[in-house]
């Protein structure tokens, strides 16, 4: 059996003020949960307070993007090995908001997916557009964005990846894919892993499910077979919404 996640990903959102008074309203309610991992994927600026007031708690902290080198001349950017001084455990790499805007490629997740691993836990975004889809290639697009970024990891390592499913024309619409869609997708994701691993991988590999998720739809995602939670952007901004998914996960 796979622990149950879900992640929050807070995105470009949020003063010192308001992570705090997030904090002090979600840290009571997890002192309840059992068995489930919470993930917040905070921004950099929060991430060492947060750190400083989620101390003891079962929350995991994480960044939302890292560079794909250690240090050096790199103008803005922060590496996988400064987050973790800062307070992360995880990091999203290769969300589509980056792949769009920042125009990362395969190559370079697979870049930043290697260097992650030396310190934090990689949860890897891949999703096809709403065209890739009509026209049929949703499958293909999401095997060469798994291979793209998982090639020549070790089995140890790759047991280490969360994937997390995010249909690119879900993520912020408030339109998302139907469970037998995702759990669909969940088990395309399980086979491509099975192919460039083993069998005993793609059954450990923590698969979630992402776009527009809510309290009122994520119940239908997690209780399919091949779901193993949830990565919420949006919804995750409320911490109230945020308490009443984890419960239902
Ligand atoms: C996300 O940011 O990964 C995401 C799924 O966003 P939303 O829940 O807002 O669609």
């Amino acid at each position: 059996m796979r622990q149950k996640i879900i992640v929050g990903n807070w995105k470009m959102h949020g003063t010192l003020a308001d992570a705090h008074s997030y904090v002090k309203t979600l840290l009571p309610y997890l002192q309840s949960i059992e068995g489930k991992r919470v993930l917040l994927a905070v921004p950099f600026t929060a991430l060492s307070r947060m750190a400083e007031w989620c101390s003891g708690s079962s929350v995991e902290l994480g960044v939302q993007n890292i560079f794909d080198q250690e240090k050096g001349p790199f103008t803005g950017e922060i590496s996988a090995f400064m987050a973790q001084d800062a307070g992360a455990r995880f990091t999203l790499i290769g969300h589509s908001e980056r792949r769009k805007i920042f125009h990362e490629t395969d190559e370079w997740i697979h870049r930043k997916v290697v260097r992650a691993l030396s310190c934090l836990q990689p949860i890897v975004c891949v999703g096809e557009t709403l065209e890739e889809r009509d026209t049929g290639k949703a499958n293909e697009v999401i095997r060469k964005q798994i291979i793209g970024a998982l090639h020549g990891l070790s089995m140890q390592e790759a047991c280490r990846i969360i994937l997390a499913y995010e249909p690119v024309w879900a993520i912020g619409t408030g339109m998302n894919a139907t469970a037998e869609i995702a759990n669909a997708m969940h088990k395309h994701c399980r086979s491509v892993i099975w192919e460039l691993f083993s069998e005993e991988v793609s059954n450990k590999v923590h698969i979630l499910y992402g776009g527009s998720v809510k309290p009122d739809n994520m119940e239908s995602f997690v209780h399919q077979e091949s779901i193993d939670g949830v990565l919420v952007g949006g919804a995750s901004l409320d911490p109230s919404q945020f308490i009443q998914m984890i419960r239902h996960i």
